[in-house]
């Protein structure tokens, strides 16, 4: 195998991110090679990429089940040992949820490239695992469509950018207010307009939690203020985030919603690689971009994940562990849409902040906050 050839581990396989990093690299089979994949809850599908890619390493969430794995093909290895094994150039986190914050310290202490879908490592641990990528030469690229279009934007750029403009759908409740907002359903609040994505962060999409994640994760990535970090409304998920340089000029990054292109250019960079299985844009399709400003009182979840990201400390450990709970509640149907933001809220509220977290402290914080949410859901609903 030539050394041309990335040898890419994917942590989360089975997940729609997972899934579609593994079409990238069924369609590319010259360019990567699948040396090890990670899964948390289909074991099944899970066996189906194994006996596909024939990984060197696998890892599977749940020990019973782990058993079932047992093969002179491969070794079982943890999460971790994988994201820094030395045959791996490449660590694909498409975890959901805090997950990801442990083998995405791990890749980054080994050097690896990674490429990162997984918001909530950056959100709750920006400054530990910037600081440790720069000490260890790792370099993180990320997947997710708004910073990979920002990215995209800066490259070749040597001064600063003045401002980033993310755009956000608005998700499938753009244009409610709030009195609907209190009775909408599972089923409605998972029918994203634009993108195929997975549960929690389709939610998140449509509560607005997600741009305000997407914007802390802005703020670590490309290290600059919150301050200069903008929200634009962009219906039609066309053009997927701007940047605005000192002399007014604005780059802007267009494609078709598919997650696939930026997958492919984190995997790929700095190439750009020819696939034919991509959509392109059809202009005659297309008869308006339009743009409006977020609605913050309908969505407070965006101030407060801005505010959460601002304060630093570990509030936004907070955020992250309290939505991923208020989320698992509503969908399980235990709580109301509207249920989710509010609970978060008193989390951030009742929350004793910790400056300059270590680990272990994000971690505990985070403990705290999943249980505080448990806590005043179960107060408020008696079963
Ligand atoms: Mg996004």
């Amino acid at each position: 195998m030539g050394s041309s050839v990335k040898q890419l581990a994917v942590l989360g396989s089975t997940g729609s991110i997972g899934q579609q990093t593994l079409e990238v690299v069924r369609a590319l089979p010259h360019k990567f090679h699948i040396v090890g994949l990670a899964a948390g809850k289909n074991i099944d599908l899970l066996v189906k990429q194994i006996n596909e890619f024939k990984p060197s390493f696998v890892y599977f969430h749940d020990k019973e089940a782990q058993a079932h794995l047992a093969s002179t093909e491969y070794e079982l290895l943890s999460l971790e040992e994988i994201a820094r094994h030395p045959q791996v150039d490449t660590v694909v986190m498409a975890t959901s949820g805090k997950s990801g914050l442990v083998p995405t310290l791990a890749a980054v202490k080994a050097g690896k490239k990674i490429c990162l879908a997984n918001k909530e490592s950056l959100v709750m641990a920006g400054e530990i695992i910037t600081n440790e990528a720069k000490l260890n030469a790792a370099q993180i690229l990320p997947i997710d469509s708004e910073h990979s279009a920002i990215w995209q934007c800066l490259e070749g750029e040597t001064q600063p950018a003045a401002q980033l403009i993310l755009t956000a759908s608005g998700g499938p409740f753009h244009g409610y207010s709030s009195a609907q907002l209190s009775g909408v359903t599972v089923k409605q609040a998972l029918k994203h307009p634009s993108w195929q994505m997975g549960r929690k962060v389709t939610i998140d999409s449509a509560t607005l939690m997600n741009k305000g994640l997407e914007v802390i994760e802005a703020h670590w990535l490309f290290n600059i203020p919150f301050e200069d970090i903008k929200v634009l409304i962009h219906p039609q998920s066309i053009i997927h985030s701007m940047v605005e340089f000192i002399d007014g000029s604005i780059k802007a990054q267009l494609s078709y919603p598919d997650m696939r292109l930026p997958i492919q250019y984190a995997l790929s960079y700095p190439e750009r690689l020819a696939n034919p299985q991509l959509p392109r844009l059809d202009w005659s399709r297309i008869n308006s971009l339009t743009f409006e400003q977020p609605d913050f009182d309908t969505f407070p979840c965006l101030k407060l994940a801005i505010a959460a990201g601002k304060k630093g400390r570990t509030y936004p450990a907070v955020l992250c562990a309290a939505d991923e709970v208020a989320v698992e509640l509503f969908l399980s149907q235990r709580i109301r849409f509207t249920d989710i933001v509010r609970l978060v809220e008193q989390a951030l509220e009742e929350h004793q902040a910790v400056a300059h977290p270590a680990l272990e402290e994000i971690m505990a914080a985070d403990a705290w906050a999943g249980e505080k949410v448990m806590q005043l859901a179960t107060r408020d609903n008696p079963c």
